[in-house]
């Protein structure tokens, strides 16, 4: 695993493009899907979590803060407070619609792409991007202490851009 870590920071000078592609099993209609998946996580579709669901999962995967949700959902007309806006992200993530990712103690991205992945930062430019390789990271697991077992690693890795 080891020795091949130079391969994550080549990707980077391409802007880590993140595909955009619907998930599985959905049927390409967002109100729909966003539907179906409340129901599935036993979360009931308020007309709030319908539309906050459909501004976040109706764009392909990405990263979002509650501030800039709070933005689109202002933007699209959807009467919500700031407050609501993060008790619905937080649910979310409760029954795993939503990954968080804290990048610092003031900074914390909801990721819609909840699968195992870790985050690029670039520094000044508030900009997260995924590094798709997980094991490119993380190549030594550590013990957990007794009685605790590992839910999962997170990893940032800090960027700036060169020559300023
Ligand atoms: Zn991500």
């Amino acid at each position: 695993m080891t020795g091949s870590r130079s391969i994550v920071f080549t990707n980077v000078a391409e802007g880590a493009q993140r595909s955009a592609a619907p998930r599985p099993g959905l049927t390409g209609c967002p109100w729909h899907d966003v539907k179906a998946m409340l129901r599935d996580v036993g979360l009931r579709p308020t007309r709030q979590r319908m539309a906050l669901g459909w501004i976040l999962f109706g764009k392909g995967d990405r990263h979002i803060t509650a501030e800039m949700l709070y933005e689109e959902a202002t933007k699209a007309k959807v009467p919500v407070s700031l407050a609501t806006i993060y008790n619905t992200l937080h649910q979310f993530t409760d029954v795993g619609l939503l990954r968080q990712v804290a990048v610092d103690g003031s900074k914390t991205y909801f990721d819609t792409n909840n699968s195992q992945h870790h985050h690029f930062f670039v520094e000044g430019e508030n900009a997260l991007l995924d590094i798709p390789d997980t094991d490119v990271i993380v190549g030594k697991t550590p013990i957990p202490p007794e009685g605790y077992e590992i839910t999962r690693v997170d990893v940032v890795v800090r960027l700036r851009r060169k020559g300023r």
